[in-house]
């Protein structure tokens, strides 16, 4: 396994890790902060840490060559900035595009080159939102960057599913991790968005997790190609 994790906090990408440890997982974690990789290892010594910026193309070749073989790869890490669309800037346009899209292309690239050489299949899931299919308020870029990423998911569907590569993606909606509270701290905002969704409450780190797993297990053996809304009825209104 590959995936982007947190040290601190409730990250989606380090209960994820966790998650698959405890079912018996061999778990690389990469991220960019040395600190969260070292918390996460002493939480649970068997995760291999892997301590790199994934905008950076070079780098990441160079931390991923001993990295395998994979059968299960999980996108998570992505960059969040808020602006009004009038005042996004080249910079902020290029740094979510460069971890949210262009980064999950290039590590997917890497692992499923490698499960097309052995031969064995695997299961790709794509950590994507529900801002990919709804327009919200100051999350231009970032709407964009999950739009491109939920297609960029069915082209590898199409495309890996001949090796026995299912590529799917989940769309949470608010998850009140360091991300969450950047865009929905404001309790009017809070409020706005919990209207909107008929179950009530924003989505749990759990609620993510378990989707990620059963998406990642036998369990979703014929599904490849999906956008696997977890977000509470939110965008069936
Ligand atoms: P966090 O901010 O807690 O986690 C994001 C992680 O990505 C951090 O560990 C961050 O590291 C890492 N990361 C960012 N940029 C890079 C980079 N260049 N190289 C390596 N690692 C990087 O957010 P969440 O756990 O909430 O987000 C996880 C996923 O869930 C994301 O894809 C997000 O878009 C998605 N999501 C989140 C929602 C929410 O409301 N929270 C809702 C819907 C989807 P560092 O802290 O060092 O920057």
């Amino acid at each position: 396994q590959l995936l982007s994790s947190r040290g601190k906090g409730l990250g989606i990408g380090r209960a994820t890790a966790l998650a698959l440890a405890r079912c018996g997982a061999k778990v690389t974690a990469v991220t960019r902060t040395q600190a969260d990789l070292s918390s996460l290892v002493q939480e649970c010594a068997s995760i291999i840490p892997v301590c790199v910026d994934l905008a950076d193309w070079g780098a990441t070749e160079a931390a991923l060559l001993d990295v395998g073989p994979i059968d299960l790869l999980v996108n998570n890490a992505a960059y969040a900035s808020l602006q009004p669309f009038l005042e996004v800037t080249p910079d902020q346009f290029d740094e979510s595009f460069s971890v949210n899209v262009k980064a999950v292309l290039h590590v997917s690239q890497i692992v499923a080159r490698g499960m097309k050489a052995t031969g064995s299949g695997g299961a790709i899931v794509n950590v994507s939102s529900q801002a990919s299919q709804c327009a919200l308020r100051d999350h231009t870029v970032y709407c964009a960057t999950k739009g491109a990423l939920d297609m960029m998911t069915k082209v590898m569907a199409l495309e890996l599913g001949p090796h026995q590569i299912r590529v799917n993606s989940v769309n949470p909606t608010v998850v009140m991790t360091d991300m969450g509270r950047l865009g929905w701290s404001d309790p009017d905002k809070a409020e706005t968005m919990l209207s909107r969704i008929p179950l009530g409450r924003f989505a749990e780190v759990e609620d993510v997790v378990n989707t990620i797993l059963f998406l990642l297990s036998d369990k979703s053996n014929m599904t490849s190609g999906v956008t696997l809304l977890v977000d509470g009825g939110f965008l069936a209104c």
